[in-house]
C-alpha cells in the first residue's frame, strides 16, 4: 500500500538519519483522521503532520500522487519539525542548516525542493 509514500519516506529518513541518528526510529502512519478532517474543512494543502503521536509522521493517502519534489519537501519539512520544535520557519531552517537543502513553497503553498 502507498508505494510512493513509503519510498520517499524511507529516502527522507535515510538522509536525515545520517546526521541525526535518532531520526532512524521515526515511523510513518498513513490515514490519520485529524488530517482527513482538516482536508474536509477546506485545507487542501494539509497532507502531513507530526506531534500527533511521538516519533510519528502522519500522512494523508492523497499525498501518494504528489510529485517527487513535493514529497521530498513535505517529508523534509516534517523531519525539520522533529529536529526543531519551533514553528514552520524553524523546521525549514533546521533542514537548511543541517543538510544544505532549501525547502521552498510552490503556487499551492506546498513544500518542495529543487533538483528532484
Ligand atoms: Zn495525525
Ligand atoms: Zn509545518
Amino acid at each position: 500500500m502507498y508505494p510512493r509514500l513509503m519510498e520517499y519516506f524511507a529516502k527522507a529518513r535515510d538522509l536525515v538519519s545520517k546526521k541525526s541518528p535518532a531520526m532512524a526510529d521515526v515511523k510513518i502512519h498513513v490515514g490519520c483522521p485529524a488530517i482527513d478532517e482538516r482536508r474536509k474543512n477546506g485545507s487542501k494543502r494539509s497532507y502531513m503532520h507530526v506531534n500527533h503521536w511521538p516519533g510519528v509522521i502522519c500522512v494523508h493517502p492523497d499525498a501518494e500522487v504528489l510529485p517527487a519534489r513535493n514529497l521530498w519537501g513535505l517529508y523534509l519539512h516534517e523531519f525539520g519539525h522533529l529536529l526543531d520544535t519551533g514553528g514552520e520557519g524553524e523546521a525549514n531552517q533546521a533542514i537548511q542548516d543541517g543538510y544544505g537543502i532549501r525547502i521552498l513553497y510552490d503556487e499551492n503553498m506546498l513544500q518542495f525542493i529543487e533538483g528532484v
